[in-house]
């Protein structure tokens, strides 16, 4: 159990805002305020110039409503706008708790984030999930038109006599469109109640609340009593033939033939003021309840383009110098404006969990949860910074916190089961970020609180002691290049690399003796491809990934420092791996210690050879059903899918198959985000689980890009049972096949 979270006066890595006079919560307020006077002045127009008899084919807007009534309208309407400018200004205010984080809107982002804007408001990454995406647009764009069907009302209502424009075929299409998007609005309410309290998707099932009856009630409502009203309207009209293009509300209006004027008038005035309250409802409904993701999520989305790349860590000052005394995320005070503000934004619609390999498997993380928790504790205790604030989705009062501490509601075990596959960033709709949060508290606890599993103490040890994981000697490194015949050239930093490429051949393919067959077929790959390359030997060292991604930045810094130290010294410009992690923290992480470098992985650099002609695959054959796995660092971190499946499919007679998941959407192997160096005690093991699925589709060889994820996958076929597959990087594949055709090699074994 760890103790009680001290405040921090700063935030790991950044300044606090500087007091500013305008904040974005005085905006959101000034917002408010704005709207609350158009409101009114839009009463007060309506009192100068209104009273105009209906144009002969049109309508008389506030017919039946009595002029206090009216007032009554407006002035409540304006406190209610206020109310919601003041309601969002309280919750921007508490998103003002967090750090500083840049996300400028520049020349060079601004595409970028008017594009995912975009995508927010029209429904282009809810319809990702066809159904969800249907359901939304028929909620939301016929409500857009609802709402500006009624500004067009009120426009042309406050217009002097000569320039009123809903007259006529004008008013008849007006009418049309009002009475199509109030029918579409009701089949969206319609389907969103059958899905949630019908047979939901059990990601919806676990999170429905009360607030989402209130929420698609008064959406209900709103509907009805739209039609309702305007029914009655016709009705006390006496029915004139230019209102059948009312299409609902003519129709409608016959039902009530039988009414006498004044039970008509009384029933329309009951309907129209429980539109108008329905309305309102909603309006109060909009901060208050998950439904503000209608402003938060297109919001985020906007803000979501950042200035680092996808699989790179929020970086850290120099731990060695920094006067610094707190790091990572214990607080939320610790996270950024960003990280709080995208708890706001969530929809609470669990794709998230739907795709967290941990979550799958039986493990205590869900990706959703850990996002309803800091949103919790930021309004829970926000009390005392910002006031308070509604959660983002109701929760059970036993549960609730007062003060800011992320672990009053975070387990330390929910954020040791995260893998980093980045899978539940990939298919949040609204541009979350949770695994930089899973990531920033991992660094809290461990460089704040030293706790971390066990067995993560002795890999630490060992990539202190030894430079490498698996605590072997450095002396050993480049041992693998006793199987080669032409041997490698060793780099002794003498002198300035004067070779083409680096080969960072990483720990796995260094230490493992399963992945050194890999390092082996690679570095043959390559000398028959004429590149020319040499290696680093003892003087490479682990790049730090896994101390990064379990919180360890100090042993991180100490890693990478040394390294980009020796690559800069040697003035190496290209590299080329086979381990996706070093891939990504020599690509995407080494540049934030001073070290840029043009880094390619193995599979990059074969499909690239192989289609330049450079490595003659012509005779190279292989008639199996093959299946590849997308390892994460390589797909979703790093957006590398093509060129491997290039790699394999250049072998003629290769059948190959994808599994159900797959791509973007690819099942993690486990080992990402050092679980490698940590037992899986809980649930079934990730790797048994994508290797079923890759058993189940008849392949009998499973392809790999990745070290880790070749130990696991192959693990996890064993334990089905199905010696028969053969699980192997694609550079052994594509060498078996080379060779098994010009008969100089023997068939790849199963390792
Ligand atoms: S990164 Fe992967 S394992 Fe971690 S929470 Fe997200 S989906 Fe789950
Ligand atoms: S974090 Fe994203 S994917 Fe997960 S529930 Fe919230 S909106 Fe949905």
């Amino acid at each position: 159990m760890i103790g009680p979270r001290r405040i921090p006066a700063v935030p790991f890595g950044v300044a606090r805002h500087p007091a500013r006079r305008l904040s974005p919560s005085h905006l959101a307020l000034a917002l408010g305020l704005a709207g609350a006077g158009v409101v009114a002045a839009s009463g007060l127009a309506g009192l100068v110039v209104g009273g105009h008899p209906p144009a002969a084919v049109g309508r008389e807007v506030f017919a039946n409503v009595a002029g206090p009534v009216r007032a009554v309208f407006y002035t409540v309407t304006a406190v209610t706008v206020a109310a919601v400018g003041a309601l969002f200004a309280r919750r921007v205010r508490n998103w003002e708790r967090g750090g500083a984080e840049r996300r400028d809107t520049s020349r060079a982002t601004a595409g970028r984030r008017l594009r995912r804007f975009w995508l927010g408001v029209s429904m282009g990454t809810v319809a990702e999930d066809r159904a969800a995406g249907v359901m939304h647009s028929l909620l939301y764009f016929p409500f857009l038109v609802l709402f500006a069907v009624t500004v067009v009302l009120e426009v042309d209502h406050q217009l002097p006599e000569r320039f009123k424009f809903l007259t006529g075929d004008v008013y008849r299409g007006y009418s049309l469109v009002g009475d199509v998007a109030g029918v579409a609005f009701l089949a969206g309410v319609l389907w969103a109640i059958a899905r949630r309290w019908g047979r939901p998707p059990f990601r919806l099932r676990t999170k429905t609340r009360p607030e989402d009856a209130a929420v698609l009630g008064t959406f209900l409502a709103v509907g009805v009593s739209g039609h309702l009203a305007e029914a009655m309207r016709i009705a006390l009209d006496g029915r004139p033939a230019f209102e059948r293009w009312s299409v609902v509300g003519y129709p409608l209006s016959s039902l009530f033939d039988g009414l006498g004027e004044g039970a008509l008038a009384n029933v329309h005035q009951a309907t129209w003021t429980a539109h108008v309250v329905a309305f309102l409802a909603f309006l109060v409904l909009l901060p208050e309840t998950k439904l503000r993701h209608m402003v938060t999520s297109p919001l985020n989305l906007y803000l979501s383009p950042r200035d680092r790349p996808r699989g790179a860590m929020r970086p850290m000052p120099d731990l060695a110098t920094t006067d610094l005394e707190r790091f990572g995320a214990g607080v939320v005070e610790d996270l950024t404006w960003k990280q709080l503000l995208d708890t706001d934004a969530c929809t609470v619609c669990g794709r998230c969990t739907e795709v967290c390999p941990a979550q799958m498997t039986g493990k205590p993380l869900d990706p959703r949860e850990i996002v309803l928790k800091v949103g919790q504790v930021m309004a829970e205790s926000a009390a005392g910074t910002s006031g308070p604030v509604a959660p983002i989705v109701g929760h059970e009062p036993e549960l609730t916190v007062r003060a800011p501490d992320l672990f009053a509601r975070i387990t330390p075990e929910e954020l040791w089961a995260c893998t980093s596959c980045r899978a539940c960033d990939e298919v949040c709709p609204v541009d979350i970020e949770i695994l930089d949060k899973i990531l920033d508290m991992r660094r809290y606890l461990t460089l704040m609180e030293s706790e971390f599993p066990a067995e993560l103490g002795r890999s630490f040890r060992s990539l202190e002691n030894s430079g490498n994981p698996w605590g072997m000697s450095q002396s050993d490194r480049g041992s693998w290049t006793d199987a080669l015949p032409e041997g490698v050239p060793v780099v002794d930093g003498s002198s300035p690399l004067d070779h083409e490429y680096l080969y960072w051949v990483g720990c796995a393919g260094s230490f493992d003796d399963r992945n050194k067959k890999v390092t082996v077929a690679t570095a043959t790959l390559m000398h028959r491809a004429g590149l020319d390359f040499a290696i680093l030997g003892p003087r490479e060292r682990c790049t730090g990934d896994p101390a990064r991604r379990s919180g360890n930045e100090y042993l991180f810094q100490m890693l990478a420092g040394e390294n980009v130290e020796t690559l800069n010294g040697l003035g190496v410009r290209k590299v080329v791996t086979q381990c996706p992690h070093c891939f990504n923290t020599l690509a995407n992480e080494y540049p934030q210690l001073g070290g840029h470098y043009e880094v390619v992985h193995h599979s990059q650099l074969l499909s690239e050879l192989i289609s330049s002609g450079r490595l003659d695959v012509g005779g190279a054959r292989l008639d199996e059903r093959v299946t590849y796995h997308d390892a994460c660092f390589l797909g979703r971190h790093n957006g590398v899918y093509e060129a491997p499946r290039r790699v394999l499919g250049s072998l003629k007679g290769i059948e190959i198959v994808e599994m159900g998941r797959s791509r973007a959407d690819g099942l993690c192997c486990g080992a990402g985000g050092a679980r490698f160096w940590m037992e899986e005690h809980t649930g079934k093991k990730i790797g048994v689980e994508r290797a079923e699925e890759a058993v189940a589709t008849g392949a009998r060889r499973v392809a790999t890009a990745c070290p880790f994820c070749a130990v696991m996958i192959d693990d996890g076929v064993k334990e089905t049972g199905r010696d028969d597959v053969v699980v192997q990087d694609i550079a052994v594949h594509l060498l078996e096949a080379m060779d098994r055709e010009s008969g100089r090699g023997a068939e790849v074994a199963r390792p």
